[in-house]
């Protein structure tokens, strides 16, 4: 009989180093717990609205089953452009500046654009804390994704941008809402990395995948108001509720999206073409009574974590990010066990960043579960 494959010797640098060892040790720990609190799971816990469901069912049943264009259904993109146009004054046509495609979630579009933009050698700016995927992209695209250090209050200025510019910069990565932080940037903050990245001839690439969830009176500012080279990244997964069914979208300067879309066609293909149909009415939906509770659900974290630890008050997404007091001595893992121990389920800092210091709290749980892993968590933190 031969001998078996040595499949780990045939294993990619590229995969050898991704790190999931931290989140993995977590998981694993927390298998323990009978009935965890489990603040730990970046998915709403709301349902897709029926409209879109129906949606969904219709066009499985009208036989939209097969592969769309590249770049899209083309409803969908009506929608989309209709969208960025009302924003930002896009237009998209033949011979327009812009152009759009959709993609296979936000993930999707942000790996094409990594892929697109990114070699050897090349460099890419991000924030630190950072959504987990951003430095794996770097380093699948052979690049250096370079930490903007953004602590203690968690905000990517452009002055911090440019303390971490070098001549191989090619891009700079915004995230506003941002994971795992909850900061959203102010308009005037937006407008100069968006300058910033104009005047250095850098490609701003803006993740927005939490566009919608900002809490009043706080605004979404995108730096595509300002910059019309900015490459904007959008998802459907969180907005409506429908993670799994992998859907975003991404505009840009065209040239950028055809060289994307190029990529696509021989990877992807197309996002999956029944959702791409089911919401093509998701902009028809009001989503303030949602971002209303979500909005009370922030304001719980801070009335129960607030005087108990430093706490950026987040005006966005469903995160927040505490620090563990220094007095606790604790690593972020060190924590995290003792959180387990008391069945709440929350993330270690260093599994988004370079420092461990503070944890991270999803709040897209039920108002009964995070009022009863928020006073665990605080008796912890005391
Ligand atoms: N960007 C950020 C900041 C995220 O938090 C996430 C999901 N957690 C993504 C992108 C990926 O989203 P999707 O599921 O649409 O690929």
């Amino acid at each position: 009989m031969a001998s078996p494959l040595d499949i780990e010797q045939l294993l990619s640098d590229r995969v050898k180093d991704i790190e999931t060892s931290g989140i993995r040790r977590a998981w694993a720990l927390a298998q323990a717990c009978e009935d965890p609190v489990n603040l730990s799971i970046g998915q709403p816990d709301f349902l897709v609205p029926d409209a879109i469901k129906q949606a969904a069912i219709d066009a499985i049943l009208a036989d939209n089953n097969g592969y769309t264009q590249t770049a899209g259904d083309a409803g969908l993109l009506k929608s989309i452009y209709g969208r960025l146009n009302s924003q930002f004054d896009w237009e998209f046509s033949d011979t327009s500046h812009h152009a759009a495609m959709v993609t296979t979630g936000t993930a999707g579009a942000l790996t094409l654009a990594f892929l697109t933009v990114l070699g050897p050698g090349d460099e890419v700016i991000i924030p630190d804390p950072y959504f987990v995927i951003y430095p794996t992209l770097a380093r699948i695209a052979d690049a250096k994704a370079v930490l903007c250090d953004t602590y203690p209050d968690f905000r990517m200025t452009a002055d911090r941008i440019a303390a971490c510019i070098t001549d191989k910069t090619k891009a700079v990565l915004l995230n506003s809402p941002a994971n795992p932080t909850g900061v959203v940037l102010t308009e005037t903050e937006v407008n100069d990395i968006a300058s910033l990245c104009k005047d250095r001839g850098i490609l701003l690439i803006t993740d927005e995948i939490y566009d919608e969830f900002v809490f009043p009176p706080t605004k979404h500012a995108s730096p595509a108001s300002t910059n019309e080279d900015v490459l904007v990244i959008r998802g459907y997964g969180k907005t409506y509720g429908c993670t799994g069914w992998r859907m975003g979208y991404a505009a840009g300067p065209k040239p950028l999206i055809d060289a994307m879309l190029k990529l696509k066609q021989q990877t992807f293909v197309c996002a999956p073409s029944v959702f791409q149909h089911a919401l093509v009415g998701a902009y028809d939906i009001d989503l303030s009574p949602l971002i209303d509770r979500f909005s009370k659900r922030r304001d719980m974290v801070v009335e129960l974590l607030g005087d108990v630890t430093e706490l950026v008050v987040p005006n966005g997404a469903f995160y927040a990010f505490p620090k563990i007091p220094v007095a606790h001595g604790l690593t972020g893992m060190e924590f995290i066990l003792k959180a387990i121990e008391q069945d709440v389920l929350v993330i270690q800092g260093d599994v988004f960043s370079s420092h461990d210091t503070h944890f991270r709290i999803s709040f897209a749980v039920s108002e009964e579960k995070l009022e009863q892993g928020l006073t665990i968590l605080r008796k912890l933190l005391q």
